[in-house]
């Protein structure tokens, strides 16, 4: 593996497996601990905030500031502000990306948004779908979190935040903005903020469409692990292949 100064990662089927950790993966991270190289973690999971990521991490034995923590929420509430900073926003979705748009100081409202922002949300109703269409026909602009259709689980696919963001927009007729992978603003204000060259960082997943087109959109190099939701196989099929395709991160050398 070349070298690399920030190692960015993605966490479902890459760092753990729904309760269970990927043991190669756990120890990858120790190592650039010990050897004081830089890490993120880079997830499309809007739900938890970074207190709660790091606090998932620590079960899974894997120490990490929120600092290292970049969610989808997190780069959600950023474009928020960077572009409608003083607008009202109605908001679907759970604790992450409510936590997300408070620390921004965006303003949350139930009436009359100008924006509509959706990420996961468990507890989703057909009036909140119908409140946010009614609002983005009013003119809202309409934004998701991130745009995965399903979520794989144990037991089967489950929808995902994209599902319902393609739903508003389909009865409303509009383009969403997507803002997590395979977007590269994470990777983006990773970048910015610690001031890395693009050829310095590289992007660790196991989702080709999320974490490898990510990495490749941004422009740096990928890692494909073969250990959660798309298998190598179907990774080789594609035309535009990851730096690197692996089993699992044991076979990297630092
Ligand atoms: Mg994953």
């Amino acid at each position: 593996m070349k070298q690399y100064r920030a190692f960015c990662f993605d966490l479902d089927g890459t760092v753990y497996r729904g309760k269970e950790a990927i043991p190669a993966a756990i120890k990858f991270i120790r190592t650039l601990r010990e050897k004081q190289l830089d890490y993120f973690f880079v997830t499309n999971n809007s739900s938890k905030t970074p207190s709660q990521i790091k606090e998932a991490l620590l079960r899974f034995g894997v120490e990490a500031s929120e600092k290292q923590i970049y969610s989808s929420a997190f780069v959600t509430a950023k474009y928020v502000k960077e572009h409608f900073g003083q607008a009202k926003v109605f908001v679907i979705g759970q604790d992450g990306i409510r936590y997300a748009l408070g620390q921004h100081n965006i303003h949350i409202v139930e009436e009359n948004p100008d924006v509509v922002v959706m990420g996961i949300d468990r507890m989703i109703t057909y009036q909140k779908l119908a409140k946010a269409c009614l609002a983005v026909q009013n003119g809202a602009t309409l934004i998701g979190t991130n745009e995965d259709i399903r979520v794989p689980t144990e037991a089967g696919f489950q929808p995902g935040n994209g599902s319902f963001v393609k739903l508003v927009a389909q009865v409303c007729n509009v383009e969403p903005i997507f803002l997590g992978k395979p977007s590269p603003a994470i990777l983006e204000m990773i970048r910015q903020g610690h001031g890395y060259q693009k050829s310095e960082m590289v992007m660790i997943g196991d989702n080709y469409d999320t974490d490898i087109l990510c990495g490749i959109r941004f422009g740096c190099d990928t890692v494909h692990v073969n250990t959660g939701a798309v298998s190598t196989e179907k990774v080789k099929e594609k035309e535009l292949q990851p730096t690197y395709c692996v089993q699992d991160l044991s076979e990297f050398e630092l």
